[in-house]
């Protein structure tokens, strides 16, 4: 499943938007925080999960 960010967690740092490999990336850094904005791209790997500094993604 993807992404689920916690918005009180989130800093927006972008490193889930840096590793994010799907085309188009999962992820929109907007107002200092990352939204999931094309959640059919994402193809699971787990990478922002597990590079999230925050611990701010869980996978649904
Ligand atoms: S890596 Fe974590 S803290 Fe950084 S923008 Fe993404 S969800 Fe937010
Ligand atoms: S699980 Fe992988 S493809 Fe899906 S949003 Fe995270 S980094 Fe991108």
């Amino acid at each position: 499943m993807p992404p689920k960010v916690d918005m009180a967690k989130c800093t927006g740092c972008a490193a889930c938007y840096d590793v994010c490999p799907a085309d188009p990336k999962v992820f929109e850094i907007k107002d200092k925080k990352s939204h999931v904005v094309h959640k059919d791209a994402c193809i699971e790997c787990g990478a922002c999960e597990s590079g999230c500094p925050e611990n701010a993604i869980v996978m649904e």
